[in-house]
């Protein structure tokens, strides 16, 4: 068998002539991708510091791209590819678990989880959001609200049973996972449950100071 080279800078496979092997093209067009998702994040303060993932399924191979550990969405080191099953690297992202059972009972073909802060804040109180807005009216009736230690099998089964029926959940106190066909769906599942969650709040101030005897 010939010799195999790592690149340097993009981690890729390479043979003897310096070409990327046959399977990485996803990855090297994910990298992009996952960029320009995390920097809408970030623009949106749907993140903040290295918090949050971001995955997409690579169904040629039966399993999917995720963040690495640690990593800033905007400027994401590397994917880590993890199988659907089998061994996980150890640098795939802390919440690889939720990822995985995702791609395996549903047909998403992305997912991001962030830390939307006014999404964090309404999980504290409701069991379930329903937007008062009419995007979050259009595009998703009811946001779950799920509970579980972040990085968990027992959150993992609980944040897929909801998206088995929704395109996105809040987990109490830590975030959301939403999903799409793509990474730029996914990402508005995620601006929509921010949005919504946001007029929520005011209004039930408006109504706690205006309606209320
Ligand atoms: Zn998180």
């Amino acid at each position: 068998m010939s010799e195999l080279f790592s690149d340097k800078e993009t981690g890729l496979l390479l043979d003897a002539a310096g070409r990327p092997l046959p399977g990485q093209e996803s990855r090297i067009d994910g990298v992009a991708a996952v960029s320009r998702i995390g920097k809408r994040l970030f623009s949106e303060h749907l993140v903040g510091g290295n918090f949050g993932n971001i995955s997409y399924r690579d169904s040629q191979r039966e399993g999917f791209y995720i963040t690495s550990s640690g990593s800033y969405l905007d400027e994401p080191e590397d994917l880590v590819f993890v199988s659907l099953d089998g061994e996980v690297p150890r640098n795939a992202s802390s919440e690889w678990r939720v990822h995985r059972e995702i791609y395996a009972r549903t047909r998403h073909m992305a997912v991001v989880h962030a830390h939307p802060p006014c999404c964090v804040a309404c999980s504290l109180f409701y069991d379930e959001i329903i937007p008062l807005d009419s995007e979050g009216e259009a595009l998703c009736q009811v946001i779950p609200v799920v509970v579980g230690k972040p990085g968990s099998s027992e959150l993992a089964e609980r944040v897929t049973d909801c998206l088995l029926l929704s395109s996105l959940c809040i987990v109490r106190g830590h975030g959301t996972f939403a999903v799409g066909k793509n990474l730029d769906e996914a990402s508005i599942y995620t601006s929509l449950a921010e949005y919504s969650c946001h007029v929520t709040w005011i209004a039930q101030n408006l109504r706690n100071e205006y309606v209320m005897p």
